[in-house]
């Protein structure tokens, strides 16, 4: 027999070793082993076996060994990662390596474990006993032997206790037999002592209801149980379902893991599921340490526990008889990782569910194009939770037109009079105000400064914003490729005045300060908030009402329950429209939605005041009408129109190095490759610069394809992209339905 395995050195291939018979007993698909290579000893992993090699079988070496610090990896884990190479167009050994944990993988960390002393032979001892009771010299080794008799396996520690011991009569009676000595794993404990009170199921509502019946007909079809879109408005009782989803299949005997959003996995999230499943439960958030994170990864391979709780990395949870995936806020951008393999935690969520005929939940309040339309295509099933479980009305959301905001020389125009005069009318109540501003992307837009006019210049082919570069003075269109020179004035209205930013969340703060003298400012965003303490203690501060106005990013837009707020501000709902990017729109929407959701949680309603340049923009209007389906039409038409997922697929193709002239000549030369495989349903656009034009010095250029079926195409991304030489300092890579064209 001939194992394929891969190592640690950094190559897409598989080598082949003999199997040595006395080995074969032991050794599976993902058995972490030690081989030689290159005449030195390395470690890998199993991936396959095949009964024959492309070698001869005289230069073929034998696997040296079990690895002995590795855990091995669960078989249908491996046949994801191996998936996720050919998917991602990535090398196999990326992809194994992100199904490890680094603290795992790297073999160093070992699991705490202490010392138990037991008796093995009750009789034994307390013949012994009987014996001795009365003769003096004896009385430690007694009280030793009572003290285990009556408590069970104990540590050094609480053998102390007995007056005067030392350790000699314990290792007198070990010598005899008459106690024992076990290693016992330890848990590094990750929840510190805060007790959790235990809950309970909560009677469910008729939306609820429903939906847990669906999940219910899933999980009985264990064969292919299939993958749900929950589509709950914020607080219709989605994170509920949840629960009793995961306890109906420990019932069953399987195991669960639930993947939300890294800033989704705060304290009171962690404690509603530990109310629940207790010990059950593991939590992996990016604050553990090395050796926290060996003991969950641990935990979860033996079985110890049988729920998962984390973030885009808790799929990878070693589980070997898995019932049910959750991804929640599954439109989430987080979810895609950023380096390689660039994978998308929901999709592989899909696709490990498939291999391990595990349910798939998908949940939202304002799901993703791509989970909507493989709903309208059949591959998914669709539950709604249209009310809020205390039925509370929905915000009134207002639009400000910002057109109509005069502009007063050496005055910033970025709050309205309308905006202003609510704000301070809540403040003065004794209420509370989120004021959110639509991050900018680092690519600068060209934008008409007259106030009358607002001309945005866009790529009329593409109808996405023409990206500015200082550098060259250029504006292009990074999905078609077509590159102008910029304006000097306006095209539409002759105006000299031309902006290329928007403002920083630290600007704002500072401009806020001025307009509402006296009110209680406080800023978040990811620029100000350097540890998950900083972030706690503002989310507190204004738990508390010791800040009015809470000025923040997409950060505070999620999962956060002040039932003082009454009053939402969205500053700058344009930047994100004019992002060059075809999602643009539905960020917004999902934004607009999400911030809503956090106004009138309390007992007044809320209101929400949208300020923003383009008051007739379908998408501004639909989120104003917390209109879904009515957004999602119009939107799945645009994207049908131009050929943009999720009606097709899209691969963005990155070059980068530090000599330009080198990087264009290496990405053309590339793309005249891949010529062979374009056809009509296949768009290659031309070579431009990134939207972000250089990073660390290097430069960057972009390419798309896109296609309804790339299949073939992605095999030979893989080859060119792992296996064909390229100039020095010149990179590429491919990234794989790509988030964003940055
Ligand atoms: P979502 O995840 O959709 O935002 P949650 O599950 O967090 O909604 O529920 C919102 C609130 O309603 C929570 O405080 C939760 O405890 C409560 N809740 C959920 N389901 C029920 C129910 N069936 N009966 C009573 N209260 C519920
Ligand atoms: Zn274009
Ligand atoms: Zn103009």
């Amino acid at each position: 027999m001939i194992a394929k395995v891969v190592t640690e050195v950094a190559l897409d291939r598989e080598f082949d070793y003999l199997v040595p018979p006395e080995l074969e007993p032991d050794l599976r698909i993902g058995s972490a082993v030690q081989v030689m290579f290159r005449n030195s000893r390395r470690e890998g992993y199993v991936i396959d076996f095949s009964e024959t090699s492309s070698y001869r079988r005289g230069e073929l070496k034998p696997l040296t060994g079990l690895s002995t610090g590795r855990a091995s990896i669960p078989p249908r884990l491996v046949e994801l990662g191996r998936w996720m190479a050919r998917y991602y167009c990535c090398s196999r050994e990326q992809a194994i390596r992100t199904l490890l944990p680094a603290a795992v993988r790297s073999g160093k960390i070992r699991a705490k474990t202490r010392r138990l002393f037991f008796i093995p032979d009750t009789a034994a001892a307390e013949a012994f006993i009987a014996e001795n009771n009365e003769r003096k010299p004896a009385a430690i080794r007694v009280a030793v032997l009572r003290l285990l008799l009556s408590e069970g396996a104990r540590p050094l520690e609480s053998l102390r206790s007995i007056a005067g011991f030392t350790p000699s009569p314990l290792q007198t009676l070990i010598k005899h037999g008459l106690v024992a000595v076990n290693e016992e794993m330890v848990r590094r404990d990750t929840f510190g002592s805060a007790e959790v009170l235990p809950g309970r199921p909560l009677p469910p509502t008729p939306d609820q209801a429903r939906a847990l019946a669906t999940i219910s007909a899933m999980l009985e079809n264990e064969s292919s149980p299939g993958v749900l879109l929950l589509h709950g408005v914020t607080n219709s009782g989605k994170t509920e379902v949840y629960l009793q989803a995961i306890a109906e299949v420990l019932k069953r005997g399987k195991s669960a893991i639930v993947l939300v959003p890294e800033i989704a996995l705060t304290p009171q999230t962690v404690r509603r599921f530990r109310a629940r499943f207790g010990d059950e439960l593991s939590v992996l958030h990016s604050r553990l340490s090395d050796g926290e994170r060996f003991d969950e990864w641990n935990r979860i391979n033996t079985g110890a526990v049988r729920i998962a709780v984390g973030a885009r990395s808790a799929l990878f949870a070693p589980f070997r008889n898995l019932g049910l995936i959750i991804v929640d806020e599954e439109h989430e951008s987080s979810y895609k990782q950023s380096e390689a393999p660039r994978y998308v935690a929901r999709d592989v969520a899909v696709m490990r569910g498939k291999l391990e005929s595990a349910a798939v939940i998908l949940g939202s309040a304002t799901p993703s194009l791509e989970s909507l339309y493989n709903v309208r295509t059949g591959r998914f099933r669709l539950e709604r939770m249209a009310a809020q479980v205390e039925d509370k009305p929905a915000p009134a959301i207002h639009i400000i037109d910002q057109r109509l905001n005069p502009q007063e020389p050496g005055r910033s125009n970025l709050f309205s009079p309308p905006l202003v005069a609510a704000v301070q009318e809540r403040v003065e109540a004794g209420e509370q105000v989120i004021l959110f501003l639509n991050k900018r992307g680092y690519a600068r837009m060209m934008i008409c400064g007259n106030p009358d006019c607002g001309f945005e210049a866009g790529c009329p082919d593409c109808s996405v914003p023409y990206t500015y570069s200082r550098l060259r003075s250029t504006l292009s269109c990074h999905l078609c490729g077509r590159v102008i020179p910029a304006y000097e004035t306006c095209p539409q209205c002759g105006s000299p005045e031309i902006r290329y930013s928007g403002s920083g969340t630290e600007k704002v703060e500072n401009l806020a300060r001025g307009v509402f003298g006296g009110a209680r400012i406080a800023r978040m965003d990811s620029d100000s908030m350097r540890s998950a303490e900083d972030y706690e203690e503002v989310l507190d501060r204004f738990r508390r009402g010791a800040i009015d106005i809470l000025i923040g990013t997409q950060m505070i837009a999620k999962g956060l329950h002040f039932p003082n707020v009454t009053l939402v501000g969205i500053i700058n709902a344009d930047i994100g429209l004019s992002m060059p990017d075809f999602r643009a729109g539905e960020r917004v929407f999902q934004l607009i939605t999400q911030v809503a959701g956090r106004a009138g949680r309390g007992d007044r309603r809320g209101e929400v005041l949208i300020q923003t340049c383009k008051p007739l923009n379908e998408t501004i209007l639909h989120a104003s009408r917390l209109d879904f389906d009515g957004f999602a039409d119009d939107e799945l038409g645009f994207r049908e129109l131009m050929n943009y997922p999720p009606v097709s697929r899209l691969i963005a193709l990155y070059f980068r190095g530090e000599n330009e002239a080198e990087v264009v000549r290496y990405g053309e030369w590339f793309l005249k490759q891949l010529a062979p495989y374009i056809h009509d349903d296949v768009m290659l656009s031309a070579l431009t610069a990134a939207p972000i034009e250089r990073i660390k010095g290097k430069y960057r250029y972009l390419a798309t394809l896109r296609g309804r079926k790339l299949r073939i195409i992605r095999e030979a991304l893989r080859v060119l992209i792992l296996h064909r030489p390229r100039p020095k300092g010149v990179e590429v890579y491919a990234d794989v339905d790509a988030q964003s064209l940055m």
